[in-house]
């Protein structure tokens, strides 16, 4: 091994962040508090934004968006089968039934084509809502979505944990992921893994005052006090949950969002480093695919590997990698082909998301990387793959 474990993600914690921390342990909150409400108003500014709702994590923020918008049994949601698990447990979570669209084998990303066969099969059905999700931190195209969404009567819901800092341009204009222009709410996560890390925690950012009232409302009980009543008072008009964040962590997400630009900046120069060696050193290993419109803040650095031209499996491939110390991980395993989805509705046929998980590999990425560690991932794999 030369030099440390290089993991595929983790966060960067520093000491500034650590004394927002204990500033907000010595202080009267350690659940909803003053950082709660200080973190939504600046996020929301950052992503251009006119509300942010703070959420316990990234899949209660998609559970709270499907009951926002009255999503329920009898309902379809449409997700593409390349992404984490939660974009389509959510739809789940409320009743509704979802059908999974095809990604483009080179981006990984839904598209307006794969997005037209999905709602095309599930024309017959009460399609309420399109997930999006920005895979890697490429930006999908939002007005194609949007515009065949609403001849459904459905809306986009945006899962976008990977494009936090990322930018689509639609029309000349420039659209910050989570601004809200094209979806009824855009979702985060502050995973450790995720741009900004909060350990748990979630956002849902959007522009309908009455939406962000609501899931407000449904994220801690569905309780309101009504004013003017009795000072103990409370009334659960609908049923909600507990999904607040505690302020401490949003203490941490604050001093983290200070810090969004220059991790964006480091994340694009490494993006950038590992496009110029894998170029030189590796040419038949590419990167993902990128669309014209998008402008990513790459959460994740996927490359494609034809692994069977290269004679090698995939798996032999990750455990040389680890032998030398680079971790690396698959995003995603085609979320149409968990048993429990294939129980419930059979397995779809969809030849780009099975192309796309052949050939994904992600590796380390990073703001706290170096250069060198770029060019040490490079070489290990070009060593692997001669
Ligand atoms: C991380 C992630 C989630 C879930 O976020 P959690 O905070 O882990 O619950 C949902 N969708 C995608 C695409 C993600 O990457």
């Amino acid at each position: 091994m030369s030099g440390a474990f290089l993991p595929y993600g983790r966060q960067t914690i520093e000491d500034d962040d650590i004394a927002a921390v204990a500033q907000a342990l010595r202080g009267d909150y350690l659940t909803t508090g003053p950082a709660v409400e200080a973190f939504e108003t600046a996020f929301a500014e950052k992503v251009g934004a006119r509300h942010a709702v703070a959420v316990s994590n990234g899949t209660a923020t998609l559970h709270l968006a499907m009951m926002a918008l009255g999503i329920g049994e009898g309902d379809v949601c449409v997700a593409p089968s390349i992404t984490f698990l939660a974009t389509a447990n959510c739809a789940r979570y409320v009743g509704a039934e979802v059908v999974f669209a095809d990604v483009d084998p080179d981006s990984g990303l839904m598209t307006p084509d794969t997005l037209a066969k999905a709602l095309n099969g599930a024309r017959d059905k009460r399609i309420r809502a399109v997930l999006p999700v920005h895979l890697r931190g490429d930006v999908c195209d939002l007005p194609a979505m949007k515009a065949m969404a609403s001849a459904s009567d459905a809306v986009l819901v945006e899962d976008a944990p990977h494009a936090l800092g990322s930018t689509g341009t639609f029309g000349g204009v420039a659209h910050p992921v989570g601004d809200g222009a094209y979806s009824s709410f855009a979702s985060f996560s502050f995973h450790p893994v995720k741009t900004l890390a909060t350990g748990e925690g979630g956002m849902l950012t959007t522009n309908d005052a009455d939406l962000a009232a609501k899931a407000r409302l449904l994220r801690s009980h569905g309780m309101v006090r009504p004013a003017g009543g009795d000072p103990w008072w409370y009334e659960m008009p609908e049923l909600g949950f507990n999904y607040r964040i505690p302020d401490v962590l949003c203490a941490l997400g604050l001093s983290q969002l200070n810090k969004l630009d220059r991790f964006v900046a480091r994340r694009r120069q490494l993006t950038a480093l590992y496009a110029k060696l894998l170029a030189e050193r590796t040419p038949r290993v590419r990167l993902a695919a990128s669309p014209a419109h998008s402008d990513p803040a790459l959460h994740l650095l996927t490359v494609l590997i034809d692994f069977e031209a290269e004679g090698l499996s995939r798996r032999t491939v990750v455990e040389s990698l680890k032998a030398q110390g680079i971790g690396t991980q698959v995003h995603y395993i085609p979320v149409h082909r968990q048993p429990y989805y294939v129980k419930r509705q059979g397995l779809a046929d969809l030849p780009g998301a099975d192309a796309w998980y052949a050939r994904c590999l992600t590796l380390p990425l990073y703001p706290t990387m170096t250069d060198g560690d770029v060019a040490r991932v490079v070489d290990g794999l070009a060593g692997i793959l001669g």
